[in-house]
């Protein structure tokens, strides 16, 4: 089903509703470069026995139908223009309230950055899945566990309490915007990985964030700046490689808990 979209069409003339067609197209392939399988784009070539090919394939084949030998890169395949030029594809996101459409092929670019990708709730053994907005509501759910109730305000302190040996991710929920933000322990022999991310796409729209955290374990002190915290949809379990604090084993010598202390700031857009 993934392989297919649904085209309707619209008088253009408006006067009757029951001009109003949909039409299935049952192969996306078909509106795909049949040399380079990317889709095509506005600049389609036919050579003389009928076979098409982008623009970019003619180029990289001396224009020349791997096909037939024809020539082919003169002649446009108005036909299949015209038709690409009337598809439009939803975002893939609709069914989550994305309402924008996009010429076949362009939609990936916007994919990247659409404000309603899924995003998954941090919560342990939760599966719930929805844009970033629908989790701040469906978080409420959460609510009352210890490692979940952490509410805090941007540029107010924040502290965080971990009982390592009993979880190691604490989910905390910004106060006014409702963002939800991941401060996550790794447990490696020669110290813990602490990292702290946002559970949202990488959006104009969500903002930037910069994080400051400290620590007191026994007579040390720690400090760590995070000058943009990564906005993430899902969250990961693998030790990161970067963008973390490393609280040295010997700092805890055998204790289990750990105490942050973290500030998160807003940076200003634009
Ligand atoms: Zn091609
Ligand atoms: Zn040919
Ligand atoms: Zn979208
Ligand atoms: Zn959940």
């Amino acid at each position: 089903m993934a392989n297919q979209i649904s085209l309707s069409s619209e008088s253009s003339s408006g006067e009757n509703d029951d001009t109003n067609y949909s039409a299935k197209l049952l192969d996306l392939e078909a509106l795909n470069c049949p040399i380079c399988r990317d889709p095509l784009t506005t600049s389609i070539y036919q050579c003389d026995s009928g076979h098409i090919a982008c623009s970019i394939c003619c180029e990289e084949l001396g224009n020349i139908c791997p096909y037939c030998d024809f020539p082919i890169g003169q002649i446009h395949c108005s036909a299949m223009e015209r038709v690409l030029q009337s598809v439009l594809v939803p975002c893939p996101n609709a069914k989550l309230g994305c309402t924008k459409s996009f010429s076949y092929g362009t939609e990936l670019t916007h994919k990247r950055e659409c404000i309603f990708s899924r995003c998954y709730c941090p919560a342990e053994n939760c599966d719930y899945s929805g844009s970033y907005k629908d989790l701040y509501s469906h978080f409420g759910i959460h609510k009352g566990r210890g490692r979940y109730n952490y509410l805090f305000l941007f540029d107010q302190p924040a502290e965080i309490y971990f009982e390592l040996s009993e979880y190691t991710s604490v989910v905390m929920k910004e106060n006014k915007n409702g963002l939800l933000f991941v401060v996550h322990c790794f447990r490696e022999p020669h110290g813990i990985y602490v990292t702290v991310n946002f559970i949202a796409p990488s959006a104009v729209e969500v903002g930037d964030f910069s994080c400051h955290i400290s620590s007191l374990v026994k007579n040390y002190y720690m400090v760590f700046v995070l000058p943009k915290i990564k906005g993430i949809r899902k969250m990961s379990f693998e030790t990161p490689k970067e963008d973390f604090m490393l609280v040295p084993s010997y700092f805890l010598r055998g204790s289990q808990a750990l105490k942050l202390k973290m500030l998160v700031k807003k940076l200003n857009q634009g």
